[in-house]
């Protein structure tokens, strides 16, 4: 239920929306506000309304991202709501310009068709249409321009995130349409530039104008698109390797019976950190990670056998295949451990995060492959 600091609300279509604890800081904001500018209870009451309302809006927003995504194979691991907004986290961002251009859009599109059915509501319904009556803030927040003020709050949702700065949605949209021309790599350099810049003026303004939430959005937009940027970089590398070319090829199978007593001598007498383990007839189908082992003795458990810490083994890739489809295995468990099988399917090595790190630095600083 509790992940990471936030708590489920739901699950739609096998994907659970979030609610991060700082989000419960939003509600004080709101209390503050209603303070700050002397409105009434009833008045903080529709305000409180508003803000649970947009939200709402979000998750739509968020949906019409991982659905469009699913629509390409790619799953969403979760909804996360917090006071900023909210994070679709796919599992991958689409590869192809044309698709992450569509990804990208969905969001925006769900507040458009949202705001006209808001329109058609107020022009059904309300004598002043959009416009919202009041002079001061009390007069202003309330419920009979709950439906206006909801309009313009996805307007704004929409415009403010088409605003260019990579990674919000118009960054998306700005380094798809670029990819289309120049390549993915240099896209999202230019488009991290563009960002960051954006990311900075955010800060500027926030500062300028004392608006707290904008800083906090300059701050996530400058580090988000300094690490996607350094992620594009790094499969741009990947994609010169094969997995044959990372294979860890001598590695320690442990027998099913040994302890994790042993194990721990093993791993005290070697550069691994993952080990596999063998069954009686000479298969692989699970492994051991040395956190786990370790755990395993301080919580008194070195009598007992590895299977007791194994966790299955999470994939069997041949030599030829490419390295950056190797990395969804890592992106969704950093410690996963797979097998790599020759063209005659025997199994000729393991492959795992350290040993990729490893490959790497070897192959940057000597311009060779070590044979492991
Ligand atoms: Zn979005």
């Amino acid at each position: 239920m509790v992940e990471r600091g936030s708590i489920r609300l739901f699950t739609f279509r096998d994907i659970p929306v979030r609610l991060h604890w700082t989000f419960g800081l939003l509600f004080l904001w709101v209390l503050y506000t209603g303070m700050r500018f002397g409105m009434d209870w009833p008045a903080i009451g529709v305000l409180a309304l508003l803000v649970t309302s947009l939200f709402a809006c979000v998750v739509f927003h968020e949906f019409g991202h991982a659905l469009t995504a699913r629509h390409f194979g790619i799953h969403t691991r979760d909804i996360i709501l917090s006071p900023i907004g909210g994070v679709a986290r796919l599992h991958k961002i689409p590869e192809k310009p044309a698709q992450e251009l569509l990804v990208a859009l969905a969001g925006p599109a769900v507040n458009v068709i949202i705001a006209s059915i808001l329109a058609v509501v107020a022009w059904l319904t309300l004598p002043t249409f959009l416009d919202i009556q009041g002079e001061t803030e009390t007069a202003i927040f309330w419920i009979g321009n709950f439906v206006p003020l909801l309009f313009w709050m996805n307007l704004y949702l929409v415009v403010f995130n088409m605003i260019p700065a990579f990674p919000m949605d118009g960054g998306r949209v700005l380094r798809a349409l670029l990819a289309l021309r120049i390549g993915r790599l240099k896209a999202t350099t230019y488009a991290a530039a563009i960002g960051r810049g954006l990311a900075i003026l955010f800060l500027v303004l926030a500062v300028w104008q004392q608006e707290l939430f904008l800083g906090l959005i300059g701050l996530f937009v400058y580090f988000m698109a300094s690490q996607e940027l350094k992620m594009v970089k790094s499969e741009h590398l990947y994609r010169q390797f094969t997995v044959g070319q990372m294979t860890r090829r001598r590695f320690t199978a442990l027998p099913e019976h040994t302890t994790i007593q042993e194990a721990v001598h093993a791993l005290q007498h070697s550069l691994e950190t993952h080990f596999p383990i063998m069954d009686e007839h000479h298969q692989i189908s699970s492994y051991v990670r040395a956190k786990d082992l370790l755990k395993g003795i301080s919580s008194g458990h070195g009598g007992l056998s590895v299977t007791y810490v194994a966790k299955p083994v999470q994939g069997i890739l041949p030599t030829e295949t490419a390295l950056p489809d190797a990395f969804h295995y890592f992106q969704r468990d950093q410690d996963a451990l797979l097998l790599v099988s020759d063209p005659e399917g025997r199994i000729v090595g393991v492959l795992d995060r350290d040993q990729i790190d490893h490959v790497l630095y070897w192959s940057q600083r000597h311009g060779g492959f070590p044979t492991i």
